[in-house]
C-alpha cells in the first residue's frame, strides 16, 4: 500500500530571532485542494509560518516537506549552500503569496502588474504573459480594469490584482496573510468572494485571517498559534465551537 505524502508537511518547525523563538515544534499538514486557516493573536507567528513556508526565512529547527520532498530544513550559521538550493526549488514551486498592504507597483497598470512575475521568472515571451495575466484578472472579476494603475482601483480591486498576480504563476500553493484586514469593510466581501471560489475549485490555501465567518465556511482544517506554537488544530467546527484551551476561548471571543 502506497500513501500520497502531504502536499506540505512542517515538522517539528522551530525558528529563532536572536534570541528570541518566533516558531517553536510548529508541525502541519496541509492535504492537496484543502484550505487552512491560521489564527491567533498578533505576534503569535503566524506571518513567520507563511514566510519560512515561502522560504523566505530559513529555519533554525526541523523540516519543511513539499509533496514529501525537503524543502526547507534546518541550516547550520556559516553554512549557506541550501539557502540557494532553496531558492533555486522556490522558484521551481512558484508558490503565490498575497500580502495584507497588496504590493502592486504603483507605476504599472493592473495587467502589467500581474504580468511581470510571468515574464521574469517564468520566462513566458511578452505575449503569452500578458494573455496570462489576462486570464488571471478576469478569473477575480478584473477583466475590464487591466489598464488601471493602482491608485485608480479600490483597495478591494487592489488586492484582487495581487490575487491574479499570485495566480498567474500557476502555484502550486497560494499564502494569504491577512488579505483583508487593511481593507475598509464593505470591500472585504468582494475579496473573500474570489478566495471562496479559488478554494471551490480545487487550489490548495493556507490563509492567515481573523475572518472566522470565512474560516468556518471554507476551511477544511483551521489552526490556532500562541507564542509561535499550534495551541489548538482540528475541522472549524471543532476549533471554533468549542475551543478547549482558556487561551482560544479568549481569543474568539475577542474577535466576533
Ligand atoms: P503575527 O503574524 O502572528 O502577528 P509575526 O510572525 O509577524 O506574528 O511575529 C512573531 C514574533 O516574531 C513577533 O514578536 C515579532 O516581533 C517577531 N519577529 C518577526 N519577524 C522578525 C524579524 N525579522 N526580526 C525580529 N523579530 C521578528
Ligand atoms: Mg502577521
Amino acid at each position: 500500500m502506497t500513501t500520497t505524502p502531504p502536499l506540505l508537511q512542517l515538522v517539528k518547525v522551530g525558528k529563532s530571532f536572536g534570541r528570541f523563538r518566533a516558531l517553536h515544534e510548529v508541525d502541519l499538514d496541509v492535504a492537496a485542494g484543502s484550505v487552512t486557516c491560521i489564527v491567533g493573536p498578533s505576534g503569535s507567528g503566524k506571518s513567520t509560518l507563511l514566510r519560512t513556508v515561502n522560504m523566505l526565512e530559513p529555519i533554525d529547527e526541523g523540516a519543511i516537506l513539499f509533496e514529501g520532498t525537503m524543502i526547507g530544513h534546518r541550516m547550520r550559521k556559516n553554512h549557506r549552500v541550501p539557502v540557494a538550493k532553496s531558492v533555486a526549488r522556490r522558484q521551481t514551486l512558484h508558490f503565490g503569496m498575497v500580502f495584507q498592504n497588496f504590493n502592486l507597483f504603483p507605476n504599472h497598470t493592473a495587467l502589467d502588474n500581474v504580468a511581470i512575475a510571468p515574464r521574469l521568472v517564468r520566462k513566458l515571451s511578452k505575449d503569452a504573459a500578458r494573455a496570462t495575466a489576462t486570464r488571471a484578472l478576469e478569473q477575480v472579476g478584473l477583466g475590464d480594469r487591466t489598464g488601471h494603475y493602482p491608485s485608480e482601483l479600490s483597495g478591494g480591486q487592489q488586492q484582487r490584482v495581487a490575487i491574479a498576480r499570485a495566480l498567474a504563476m500557476e502555484p502550486r500553493l497560494l499564502l494569504f496573510d491577512e488579505p483583508t484586514s487593511a481593507l475598509d469593510p464593505e470591500l472585504v466581501g468582494e475579496v473573500l468572494g474570489v478566495m471562496r471560489e479559488l478554494a471551490a475549485t480545487g487550489s490548495t490555501m493556507l490563509v492567515v485571517t481573523h475572518e472566522l465567518r470565512f474560516a468556518a465556511d471554507v476551511a477544511d482544517q483551521v489552526v490556532m498559534m500562541d507564542g509561535g506554537r499550534i495551541v489548538e488544530a482540528g475541522a472549524p467546527a471543532e476549533i471554533l465551537a468549542d475551543a478547549r484551551t482558556e487561551r482560544a476561548r479568549k481569543f474568539f471571543a475577542s474577535v466576533t
